[in-house]
């Protein structure tokens, strides 16, 4: 059975990972570069590139497991929400660091405000701070963003041993939180983009992301090439050409018209703009609103749902003393 249907941006060849004591399976097709560690009941993804690096542990979570409830089920609800206990999430965040086999890093979150905020942590926070993405290269952190719809990226710097972690919705995309998280790589640990590997974990799809046509306008004043991201939103009738995207003389409004968004395709040109190699790329293709049996989505299900975490760090024990940012 393969739930897993991920896809790489240029074929990634899936490498042979051994974990020595947890089981793992290789559920994902060989040629997808994804691969699922199962343990303690939860279903962990992980991209392939980054899991046979020895000293680097990450991982994307999915619904399955946990000890929330919800309508019922019991799911891995790793954010803190009105319907769920703190203790129900606290457990279920300690499953998943078990689960990666990283007990021993400090996990850190962010308060995510959909902005283009990037953290530079040094040491564990004792309250998570405002930001979208955040970055170390200090061993024994746990960089977390969470998302139920939105676009997690998780970066790795093999070469500088460095990492990052980006939560991109449509605000944080349009103001290019992943390309001003790499440049933050670059100035603190002089990291090369052409070194860089990146994961990019399930999110709401093209096939389900309705925006306004307002929003195209918008990434379209930024990005040259933006109308490859959208698509129009057949409802049946007559199709309709994406006449939005020309309307820019002034006065003229955008017919009141959703459109959809592929906001992997834009962090993707994102990624290859700042400097990325294609082959040095993964993304997962499941699509979180399509996926409600492994995946929560926030578009879907309301605000009664949970949120994934995705994960990356640095694994050893030398804590630094520094200040907790800067
Ligand atoms: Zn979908």
């Amino acid at each position: 059975m393969s739930d897993y249907t991920g896809s790489v941006v240029t074929a990634t060849k899936t490498l042979k990972v051994k974990r020595s004591v947890r089981k793992q399976r290789d559920l994902a097709r060989a040629a997808d570069g994804w691969t699922e560690c199962m343990a303690r009941g939860l279903r962990i993804l992980q991209a392939s590139t980054l899991a046979k690096i020895p000293w680097l542990v990450h991982g994307f979570s999915t619904r399955p497991g946990g000890v929330s409830e919800l309508q019922g089920e019991k799911v891995l609800n790793l954010g803190f929400a009105e319907w769920d206990s703190k203790e129900n999430v606290l457990e279920n965040r300690r499953r998943f660091q078990s689960a990666l086999g990283a007990d021993g890093l400090t996990l850190v979150t962010l308060r995510q405000i959909h902005s283009d905020v990037v953290r530079l942590l040094h040491a564990p926070l004792a309250e998570p701070c405002r930001g979208d993405a955040s970055a170390t290269n200090r061993a024994s952190l746990l960089l977390a963003v969470q998302t139920a719809d939105c676009v997690p990226i998780l970066l790795v710097d093999p070469k500088k041993r460095a990492v990052a972690a980006v939560h991109a919705g449509w605000r944080g995309t349009l103001q290019r939180i992943v390309t001003k998280t790499i440049g933050t790589m670059h100035m603190q640990f002089g990291t090369k983009p052409a070194d860089l590997l990146a994961a990019i974990g399930p999110s709401i799809g093209g096939c389900c992301y309705e925006v306004g046509t307002e929003v195209a306008v918008e990434f379209k004043s930024q990005f040259p090439n933006a109308s490859d991201w959208f698509d129009e939103l057949r409802t049946g009738d007559e199709p309709n050409p994406l006449q939005w995207l020309n309307m820019s003389p002034p006065g003229h409004q955008p017919p009141p018209k959703k459109v959809l968004l592929d906001l992997r395709k834009a962090n993707c040109a994102q990624l290859l703009v700042a400097g990325l190699r294609p082959q040095n790329i993964i993304v997962s293709d499941l699509c979180t609103a399509c996926r409600r049996d492994l995946l929560f989505s926030y578009r879907k299900e309301g605000a009664k749902t949970g949120r994934l975490m995705s994960v990356i760090g640095i694994k050893g024990s030398s804590l630094s003393s520094s200040p907790n940012e800067s």
